[in-house]
């Protein structure tokens, strides 16, 4: 079997596409950043077959990998719906199959950025992780027995739109008191704001930083003020990083991770979110005291992560591909390898939940 050495990983987002030739060590060796028009499917299509056809006419590569991000369909083809970009029910891998005339998969760029954290990155040796990425909105990625879990359509983990505060702030998907109107970056804007508006003189030096208004404060500069040890600012990660803390919690009271993966824009700001962040997590899991505690990390490979992690995913499915079209055999494990029923013992009645 021809071994498949290099791929390209392309991390679609709603207004730029960057795309890398990567190698089985998870190190992008060449990489290449386009603008991508977001009302258009087929021209953002083309965009995507123009990177992918240049940095292929330079480096051999077997397969290539998309994350975008949207919905995927459970058949990791079709992007069922993307926020930020012009995709209802877009047959994404075959319009750029056709056009690249490679192998072709699609995921989920939060997924994509995860399965990079756990082959190369923060989660290497953890099986059971949740990654939440804190940026503008909350983005988020679940690794089940060391496999993406994507539940039944391909939709699973959006915990950024569970519901938090009953009638509680508007979020951009129609509801009412998501947890990412409470725990992602534009929450550490709006806290900041309002707290400058409520008392400008406690807020000096955020209002310095945003240019004498309100409405000049965003996300580096309560930041910025933070690492100086200003008192508002760091109260505005106090909060949106217990909103974070208590998330992880609920999550952990549904799917008991080994680790959780912090990552997103406000990540950067690394202690000053995750320590606020980890005390609520430890205050709020239910049975604290009497069970483990997940690790909590920040993600390692940055904006580089999708690009990554596409690109194995799309080595990991050329080489399963591959391996099928060679070797064809019957499922399951080799026969020299399957247990033995011994003569004479029934098997015991395996008892089975209803359906
Ligand atoms: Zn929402």
């Amino acid at each position: 079997m021809p071994a498949v050495t290099l791929t390209i990983g392309v991390d679609v987002g709603g207004t730029k596409a960057a795309a890398g030739v990567v190698d089985v060590d998870g190190h992008i060796i060449e990489k290449l950043k386009r603008s991508t028009p977001a009302a258009s499917p087929a021209r953002t299509a083309q965009v995507i077959a123009d990177v992918v056809t240049e940095l292929a006419s330079r480096h051999q590569v077997a397969a290539v990998g998309l994350g975008a991000a949207g919905f995927i369909d459970e058949t990791r083809s079709t992007v069922l719906f993307a926020p930020n970009l012009a995709w209802r029910n877009e047959p994404l891998q075959q319009s750029v199959q056709d056009r690249v005339g490679l192998p072709v998969i699609v995921e989920n760029d939060a997924d994509s950025g995860l399965w990079a954290e756990a082959r190369f990155g923060a989660a290497r040796g953890y099986q059971d992780v949740v990654m939440v990425n804190v940026g503008t909105g909350i983005g988020a990625a679940i690794l089940i027995g060391g496999e993406l879990y994507h539940g039944r359509y391909g939709i699973a983990g959006e915990p950024g739109h569970y519901r938090v505060v009953p009638d509680g702030r508007l979020c951009g998907c129609g509801n009412r008191g998501c947890w990412e109107q409470y725990a992602s970056g534009s929450a550490l804007v709006a806290e900041a704001r309002e707290f400058a508006r409520r008392s400008p003189e406690g807020a000096m030096r955020l209002l310095q930083l945003g240019g004498g208004h309100p409405e000049g404060i965003a996300g580096p500069q309560v930041t910025e003020a933070a690492r100086e040890g200003d008192p508002a600012a760091l109260r505005c990660f106090q909060i949106v990083g217990a909103w974070l803390g208590q998330g992880m919690a609920d999550l952990a009271a549904i799917l008991d991770p080994g680790c959780f993966i912090i990552g997103g824009g406000v990540s950067e700001a690394g202690d000053l979110l995750l320590e606020p962040a980890r005390s609520a997590y430890e205050r709020a899991l239910v049975g604290r005291g009497y069970r483990p505690l997940a690790h909590v990390r920040l993600a390692e490979l940055g904006a580089d992560a999708g690009v990554v992690g596409a690109a194995d995913l799309a080595r990991r499915y050329a080489t399963v591909s591959l391996g099928r079209f060679q070797r064809p055999g019957p499922p399951g494990p080799p026969a020299s390898r399957r247990p033995r029923r011994r003569p004479g013992r029934r098997r015991p009645a395996v008892r089975r939940p209803s359906a």
